[in-house]
């Protein structure tokens, strides 16, 4: 081959692919996706990476040589860009985007002029340090290390390497915590026996491909299928891609995993991890080191080879899908194509699965269920108290009086309790007595949420930060008053109340501290906390025998919203966290509070009916064609100004309009809007919506996305496509 196709990551151009010749000694030499040094502009030499070959140059220019090859190693194979071409394709953006979010390009960051010298410019912000580190670490002599390690390596493992040879003082900063480190395991623990039940799932599932959903209820024992599939895989040579839905869930199944098959197989992937711990991680994937890969969403994009299995666990969370930035990627898509390039079986579990993925495996013959806990265990007693009896939003009440007697035998007989606040519904918001004004983001149409840490009133969308005003802007008066039940409110009353008891919170705040959420978990687990209040973020993953209650606080909030899955995702909540009461050997209950008792989500809820739920919300989503029995894709029309906005976005309708009758096509897609998104504006962005609903799969979604690709706007005007969007607020 001829020319080599690099891609370079240039500060003000971004990423982007340029032609180079390649140098007769490298001819043989130079594969795909190893790492190589060309020359760019004024630049110098630069980091870059080899994506393609080409006998012929797209015009007619000058070509520079290729430097050299920085790693013989390749980072990534023909077969993992295809899979980012694809997912390019679907989600209707460019390579770059997904290449982006797919491969540590930090590693491709614009080299230093000479090229002995690589500047280290981005490890995880830490620049300073990581250079004073290196430094030192050359100093001692006793290691080597090659300009392109020294370019990939972090802080963490090079500042560790240093701390073992007396160099440098380890401080807590300086370290992401891998779960595996803090395992000391001598012996693996032996495969449970399946109960029968669960060997009749794992016998229908064993030998299958495709995608299949595994439905058991909570403490089914649904990892233990799992964990018999994965013996399974590898010992007949196979690896296997396990995804969690968030870090900390990633991080207990990594540390589950290894117990059951040994460290040195398992590895965990995620956003959060250092630099050069994904470096790490990804070179010994490359060199087929790794069994078992553990992860969170951006996982399904890690270079593992000759897979033979991929499980997703708790399929039903909403943070599989990426929202913000670009490439909007779900990643069961994702897997599901993964699988099918790999011919291997794709598992979905849930005990609340996704509405739209139960009814393909029902009708496609794919779904096995797990109808009991294990060893029987009983499901936890639901009650359900209506607030309208309490007294509507009076401040002692937002812990009703029941609610607060179950929460004091349960701390009597020393056990402990779940509070989950639905942050969902915009929460402790400020609003005036006198006049009913809620005060509002000046930017994002949004109510402000009181934060009672700092005693300020701030946006959670632009970051939009005020101090409490003294009087309603709206009519003068002052009686403005906080309502809503946000985290910390609930925090400080449960504390009031329990003075003699430790209370912690989780919500998206601690998310600012790392391993925050990991330790307070762990805390948790230890007994040492015996109140654990917090949003959605609690009701996953937990397995704490000593939970026996959990209360709900405001069960309808998301119900309330005004979006086509609220019903659904409101439903898997209040399963959810109900699951994790009892799950031990003493028995559970659970307390929604509501105003709103009679509402079918909530019913089946109650009842812990996935059936009756699913079958009355799989009959109005057929009758107002949702998913499953159409795909959306949502384009989101923004600008600075209300009227350009809004004209453009009708632009765009018409104009697919005028298309879609063309084709014949409009009685199977259908454009809806534009219209005000519900959140009418966010960063000053005033936001228009059309939503496209395409009931003809792939012909449609590939009409959609050739003509979106088109679609070119004026500089001010954002166009934001979004396939399959988890919500349309
Ligand atoms: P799920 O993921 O379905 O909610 P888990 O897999 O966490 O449930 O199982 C719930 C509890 O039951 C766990 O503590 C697990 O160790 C235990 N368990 C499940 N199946 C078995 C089994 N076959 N043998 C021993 N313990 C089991
Ligand atoms: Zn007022
Ligand atoms: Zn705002």
């Amino acid at each position: 081959m001829k020319y080599a196709l690099a891609l370079v990551n240039i500060k003000g151009l971004g990423v982007k692919t340029f032609s180079y010749l390649v140098p007769d000694e490298m001819q043989g030499k130079l594969q795909i996706g190893q790492p190589i040094l060309v020359p760019f502009g004024h630049q110098g030499l630069v980091n870059a990476f080899c994506v393609g070959f080409s006998d012929y140059l797209p015009g007619d220019f000058k070509v520079k040589k290729i430097n050299r090859i920085l790693d013989e190693t390749p980072l990534f194979s023909l077969e993992y860009l295809k899979l980012l071409e694809w997912v390019a394709n679907y989600y209707c953006c460019d390579l770059v985007t997904v290449l982006n979010a797919a491969i540590p390009l930090k590693l491709i960051e614009k080299a230093a002029k000479t090229e002995q010298v690589i500047e280290f410019v981005t490890f995880d912000g830490a620049t300073k340090r990581q250079r004073e580190v290196l430094e030192a670490l050359e100093k001692t002599g006793k290691t080597q290390l090659t300009e392109f390690e020294k370019a990939a390596k972090t802080t963490r493992a090079t500042i560790k390497k240093l701390e073992s040879l007396g160099c440098v003082k380890l401080t807590s900063e300086d370290i992401y915590r891998n779960p595996l480190d803090v395992l000391n395991i001598t012996q693996t623990e032996p495969l449970a026996e399946l109960s029968p039940e669960q060997q009749k799932a794992y016998e229908a599932i064993c030998g299958k491909t495709g995608t299949m959903l595994l439905h058991g209820i909570t403490a089914s024992g649904k990892t233990e299928v799992y964990f018999k599939l994965i013996n399974d895989t590898i010992k007949a040579g196979k690896t296997v891609l396990f995804l969690a839905p968030e870090i900390a869930l990633a991080s207990q199944l990594t540390q589950r995993l290894a117990k059951k098959f040994g460290t040195s197989d398992v590895a965990i992937w995620h956003s959060s991890i250092s630099d050069g711990e994904r470096y790490d991680v990804w070179q010994k994937l490359r060199k087929h080191e790794i069994k078992i890969l553990a992860g969170a969403r951006s996982a399904v994009f890690a270079p593992l080879d000759n897979i033979g299995l991929i499980i997703i666990d708790e399929e039903h969370e909403s943070a599989y899908k990426q929202t913000h930035p670009a490439p909007r990627y779900d990643a069961k898509i994702v897997a599901q194509k993964l699988a099918e390039f790999h011919n291997c079986p794709l598992i979905l579990g849930s005990a609340t699965p996704d509405i739209s993925v139960y009814y393909r495996a029902e009708n496609e013959g794919n779904l096995f269920e797990l109808k009991n806990r294990y060893n029987n265990a009983s499901l936890p007693r639901v009650s359900v108290i209506n607030m309208q009896e309490h007294g509507r939003g009076a401040y002692k009440n937002i812990i009703s009086k029941p609610l607060q007697t179950a929460i004091n035998e349960t701390l009597t007989q020393k056990q402990q309790v779940i509070l989950l606040i639905n942050r969902r519904g915009f929460a402790t918001f400020t609003q005036c007595q006198a006049c009913g004004n809620v005060c509002g983001c000046p930017n994002c149409a949004i109510p402000l949420i009181w934060h009672n840490s700092d005693q300020h009133l701030k946006c959670h969308y632009c970051s939009y930060i005020e101090s409490f005003p003294e009087t309603c802007p709206e009519c003068g008066s002052d009686a403005l008053k906080i309502s809503g039940s946000g985290t910390q409110k609930i925090e400080q009353l449960v504390k009031e109340l329990y003075p003699q008891h430790t209370v912690a919170r989780i919500d998206s705040d601690i998310l600012t501290r790392k391993g925050e959420h990991v330790r307070l978990l762990e805390q948790f687990a230890a007994g040492e906390i015996d109140i654990l209040v917090g949003t959605q973020m609690i009701a996953k993953g937990l397995d704490n025998p000593n939970v026996t209650l959990v209360g709900v606080i405001s069960a309808d909030d998301s119900f309330n919203l005004p979006d086509f899955r609220s019903s659904e995702r409101g439903f898997q909540l209040l399963t959810q966290v109900a699951g994790r009461s009892g799950r031990g050997k003493f028995d559970g209950s659970v307390i929604f509070q509501t105003y709103n008792p009679d509402f079918y989500a909530l019913a089946s809820a109650k009842a812990q009916n996935y059936t009756d739920f699913y079958n009355t919300e799989i009959a109005a989503r057929e009758e107002f064609d949702y998913p499953p029995f159409s795909k959306i894709v949502r384009v989101i029309v923004s600008c600075e100004n209300n009227f350009r906005a809004e004209k453009s976005a009708q632009e765009i309708a018409l104009r697919l309009g005028t298309m879609v009758e063309k084709y014949g096509i409009s009685e199977r897609l259908e454009i809806l809007g534009p219209s005000a998104c519900v959140i009418e504006r966010i960063n000053s962005q005033y936001r228009f919506q059309i939503l496209l609903k395409n009931k003809m799969d792939e012909k449609g979604h590939n009409f959609i996305t050739s003509f979106l690709s088109k679609v070119s706007m004026p500089r001010d005007i954002k166009l934001t496509i979004d396939v399959d969007p988890l919500d349309i607020l």
